[in-house]
């Protein structure tokens, strides 16, 4: 297999290496209150000689642009893909599917591309890490950092969930409270990197945050045996969704499927650019996130250019919920399930749930469940509130 980046703008191709961020042409067009220009997207040539469906673990790895011998020790990704009895009657949808990636081992899908990062820090002897987060993306870099023995520096805004906090200093990470928003903290790290050194691991800045995200999709794809018809994601910056995508891609270009499906990008009303600039206008000036979901709360989505463009290109749609039907959903999903899912994640079901008409009884969903409802209390006791409210 061999490896390479190439710029999701212009189509540059180059190696892959240490400190090779964003496409050296397009990141300089780019401007600080719109999208990253120049992401790197990964590609791979050749043909695994693993199947995906036998020897799950060793196709995926040999998809990555790291050897798996660089990788930690610690079980990242292989989460489960389950049949939620109670939610597919309640639905009437009988092959609706949960990707269960609260299991990752610090609770977010996050750690599939801090996994990826981790090895190729150790792969190039990178000792340093640093990154902005909202909170989870910080917790699972301390987390997977701890287990491949690296240093973490992060910066997450100071109104990020304690839970996230106290995980990232329990794993050791040294820690910076921001007083603002996230795209402050993300701007504060990258100025950070560039005086101290080390490897930035901000999403969509990294191409190896994308790269890594898309062992989700190779993962649904061989547990379901098929690639489903539609997902359901939760959307931020526009990472996991370009990840998945990614994913997909890769198992269409190696002739493993002839079939994309289609993705819809759920977002919270309150921090929704990706879903407006797809419904037409492109990205405007920034609006001020404003949700309770706070790993989907940014003002400008690095990867929103990749993510329209993805969007667009394969048919997905954009599915905008507000906090309060997010807040149900959660509810909703923990009740029915048995999984208890932090509101960003829960915004996946508040999003199927509201376009469940205009999706075939027969078809098959998967529902891609990305955080651990522990690690944002204060959220979810608004919605038991909420609900007391509704029975008085
Ligand atoms: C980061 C995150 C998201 C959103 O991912 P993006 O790549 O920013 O779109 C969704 N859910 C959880 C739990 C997250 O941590």
């Amino acid at each position: 297999m061999k490896f390479s980046y190439r710029c999701t703008d212009c189509g540059l191709s180059l190696e892959i290496k240490p400190n090779v961020q964003l496409c050296p042409a397009c990141s300089s067009s780019g401007q600080p209150d719109k999208p990253l220009k120049g992401v790197l997207e990964t590609v791979c040539e050749g043909t695994p000689d693993a199947s995906p469906f036998d020897e799950t673990v060793d196709f995926i790895h040999q998809l990555l642009p790291v050897e798996k011998k660089y990788f930690p020790s610690i079980p990242v990704g292989m989460t489960p893909l389950w049949e939620p009895e109670n939610l597919r009657k309640r639905l009437n949808l009988k092959n609706l599917f949960i990707k269960d990636d609260t299991l990752n081992p610090t609770g977010s899908l996050k750690d599939r591309a801090s996994f990826l990062v981790a090895a190729f820090a150790r792969k190039y002897k990178i000792t340093d890490i640093v990154v902005a987060s909202t909170g989870n993306a910080a917790s699972s870099m301390a987390g997977i950092g701890a287990a491949a023995g690296l240093n973490v520096k992060i910066f997450i805004p100071s109104s990020a969930p304690k839970a996230k906090m106290v995980q990232a200093l329990q794993y050791g990470a040294d820690v910076t409270l921001v007083d603002g928003t996230y795209d402050l903290a993300f701007e504060k790290s990258i100025e950070y990197t560039n005086k101290y050194g080390g490897m930035n691991r901000n999403t969509a800045y990294n191409p190896l945050t994308l790269e890594g995200k898309k062992t989700a999709a190779l993962e649904v794809f061989a547990q379901m045996r098929r690639v489903p018809d539609h997902v359901f994601v939760p959307v931020g910056d526009g990472v996991i969704l370009g990840g998945l995508y990614r994913g997909f891609i890769d198992l269409f270009e190696k002739g493993y499927t002839d079939k994309i499906p289609v993705i819809h990008s759920v977002q919270a009303e309150g921090s929704s650019a990706i879903n407006r600039a797809l419904a037409g206008g492109g990205f405007t000036a920034p609006v001020k996130s404003d949700t309770i979901a706070d790993s989907i709360s940014v003002d400008i989505p690095r990867n929103g250019y990749y993510a329209v463009n993805m969007l667009k290109k394969y048919s997905g749609t954009g599915v905008t919920v507000t906090d309060k039907e997010i807040l149900e959903a959660q509810k909703t999903l923990a009740s029915s399930t048995g999984l208890f899912a932090e509101p960003s994640s829960a915004s996946a079901l508040a999003g199927l749930l509201k376009i469940r008409d205009s999706i075939d009884d027969n078809a098959y969903t998967a529902l891609i469940v990305t955080g651990n409802g522990l690690k944002d209390i204060d959220g979810a006791m608004r919605a038991l509130k909420m609900e007391g409210e509704k029975l008085a």
